[in-house]
């Protein structure tokens, strides 16, 4: 089986062809580096993001926030709900964790700026 994805390891964005048997990438084409071809190995094995987002802060304010590392995709809904349930005390400075290791992903939730 053929699957066609697009590498968002860097902006060029090349058009991937990844030739899949069962669980197993035979051959990836279309990639300009081998980051792509890691890429696409990693994105059909496991696919991860790096979640961004907002948290209610308690003046009613939103605070941007993101992981500190990449997630599994699957799990990025589950994140959001509980995201969604907190509400931050001011003041923060970028960086603070506000949820630690986040649906037992390994990840915590931080800040993305400083905010009074
Ligand atoms: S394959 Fe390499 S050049 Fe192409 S988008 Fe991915 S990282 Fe960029």
């Amino acid at each position: 089986m053929i699957k066609n994805l697009t590498c968002i390891v860097c902006p060029v964005g090349c058009n991937l062809e990844a030739e899949v048997e069962g669980n197993t990438v035979k051959k990836v084409s279309g990639n300009e580096c081998k980051r792509g071809d890691l890429y696409a190995r990693s994105e059909i094995a496991q696919p991860v993001r790096t979640l961004t987002t907002t948290v209610l802060t308690d003046d009613g304010r939103l605070l941007p926030v993101r992981t500190d590392k990449p997630i599994p995709k699957d799990l990025i809904f589950e994140c959001m709900k509980e995201i969604n349930r907190q509400t931050v005390s001011l003041p923060i400075k970028i960086g603070d964790v506000i949820i630690e290791n986040i649906v037992k992903t390994g990840a915590n939730i931080i800040s993305s700026k400083n905010m009074r």
